[in-house]
């Protein structure tokens, strides 16, 4: 027997949007020139039109974040600029729910997401970053680090406020400080955190937040100003910024793409094993650079996974994102929408075959059921190209040797799960695996102090743990 779930909507009332936002530049919010929409994914509703920040914006937040640095926060100790992230992070627990229901209507995200996942983690960042600021000598990056100055930080949509955190935090506690540009379809979430910054009394300059699109981003990057360049998005802008950051002195991390290999072994729980594969590619609708989707089956137990991960997705609900009980929301975008089809019909027109559990997607919106394909070979673009969507595709395995060989033959290297109960398989499948996250028996965790980062094309650097704040220190190496 199965219930129905009544609705539990989340209340949109806890939010107060504003019509229009300029940016936040030395402290204060200033008008924007231009003005673009920004959209609820779920519904097509227009919620706010934000500024496009040009040259003179961009130039203003630099030279505010230079200021700032020069002659305050460089300045400071590090006791006090940890005191100024703790306040950050406890205001931002504080206004959890605020941040919580804005993330979701400006992204379409599930509550449940945002309320247990992005907001709490974004604080978390907070917190862990105000315990070094005062203790970057005993971090082993060196008796006497040195911030490198002005960061200039440019994140996507998939995790706004977290992105943002995992930016903002190392390099405040460092000693630096920054421009930062959210995603144009989720800018929200940055802007409501500038009114943090206020709120927390930053200093004027610390933190400077200019909204925009690609050309803003380009900006920044391009600008003589910043001393270091802090990416999260896709591999293909990646490799425009490491060109364009190439022939400067300008230090650079980059967070890019994946195409997670998750390896289940013949031993494995099978129930927690799909578990996990569900919250590796169905977490977030997809939109994650580290989600497994690549599934490895071994092959004598292909069968009993696929009919048990069938039979789990029948029960996933996908809808209205405001709702408490909602598993999977709305795709962020139209484009992405328009990506993630058109990546999975090559999956149809290669002969792969695709299965989604019945589900009554709303009329309104950008939604894409979730989908597994199975019969795909190595060739298959859905098994080399990271389709940023709730699509798995299933590929077998017959020997340990050969599940590392598929894993491995990817251009990324950002994470990997592994599912075996031998802790000495599990080890030495770790120890194979060109990946710079490696999970055993769980997936997509996340925790401020463990490095995140990858390999090949999935980019340079580490982020979080002691490994992110050498990013933001001179004369550290960055690996
Ligand atoms: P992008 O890489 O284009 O965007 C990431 C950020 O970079 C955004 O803030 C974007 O601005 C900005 N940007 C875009 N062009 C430039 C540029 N030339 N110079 C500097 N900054 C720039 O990702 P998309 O949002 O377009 O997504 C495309 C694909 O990338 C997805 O389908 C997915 O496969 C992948 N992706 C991977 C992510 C990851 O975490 N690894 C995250 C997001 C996407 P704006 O948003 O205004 O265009």
């Amino acid at each position: 027997m199965s219930f129905e779930y009544a609705p539990a909507p989340e209340s949109r009332a806890v939010v107060s949007i504003k019509p229009k936002y300029g940016h936040f530049i030395g402290g204060k919010f200033v008008a924007g020139n231009k003005h673009f929409p920004t959209v609820n994914p779920a519904t097509e509703e227009v919620l706010s039109q934000i500024a496009l920040a040009g040259k003179p914006e961009v130039d203003a937040a630099v030279k505010a974040a230079r200021k700032a640095y020069v002659s305050t926060w460089s300045k400071m100790s590090g006791k006090e600029r940890g005191k100024y992230l703790y306040r950050i992070a406890r205001i931002m627990q504080e206004r959890a729910r605020e941040f919580a229901v804005l993330e979701t209507l400006d992204n379409g995200k599930p509550i449940r997401e945002s309320r247990d996942t992005d907001i709490p983690l974004a604080a978390a960042h907070f917190f862990y970053h105000a315990g070094w600021a005062d203790k970057l000598e005993f971090a082993g990056v060196g008796t006497s680090p040195k911030p490198l100055g002005v960061a200039g930080q440019i994140i996507p949509w998939n995790f706004p406020l977290l992105m943002l955190a995992w930016k903002v935090a190392p390099a405040l506690a460092t000693g630096n400080t920054v421009v930062l540009k959210p995603a144009e379809s989720t800018s929200l979430t940055a802007l409501l955190f500038a009114e943090v910054c206020q709120q927390a009394e930053l200093p004027a300059g610390v933190v400077n937040i200019v909204t925009g699109d690609g050309s803003t981003g380009a900006l920044i990057v391009n600008h003589p100003g910043i001393d270091k360049i802090a990416f999260t998005g896709s591999t293909e802008v990646g490799k425009i910024i490491a060109r364009a950051v190439a022939p400067t002195k300008k230090s650079v991390t980059l967070e890019l793409g994946g195409k997670a290999a998750n390896i289940v072994f013949e031993d494995a729980p099978i129930d927690e094993t799909v578990e996990g594969i569900v919250n590796g590619i169905f977490f977030n609708q997809g939109h994650v650079c580290c989600a497994g989707s690549r599934l490895l089956l071994q092959e004598n137990v292909a069968e009993e996974v696929l009919h048990k991960l069938k039979n789990r997705m029948e029960k996933i609900r996908v809808g209205d994102p405001m709702d408490k009980n909602t598993d999977v929301g709305a795709i962020n975008s139209k484009e992405q929408l328009a990506k993630i089809v058109e990546l999975a019909a090559t999956g149809d027109v290669e002969g792969a075959e695709r299965w989604s559990p019945a589900c009554n997607l709303p009329a309104k919106g950008f939604w894409f059921a979730p989908t597994i394909f199975t019969g795909v070979t190595q060739a298959h673009r859905i098994a080399r190209e990271e389709i940023f969507g709730p699509v798995l595709s299933v590929l077998t395995f017959r020997t340990p040797q050969e599940a590392i060989e598929k894993a491995n033959n990817t251009p990324f290297g950002l994470s990997a799960g592994i599912w075996s109960e031998k802790g000495s398989r599990t080890l030495w499948a770790s120890q194979q695996l060109r990946a710079g996250v490696i999970w055993a028996n769980t997936f997509n965790k996340f925790d401020p102090t463990s490095p995140f980062g990858g390999y090949k094309e999935s980019g340079w650097g580490r982020e979080g743990g002691r490994h992110g704040l050498s990013a933001y220190l001179k004369g550290v190496s960055h690996e």
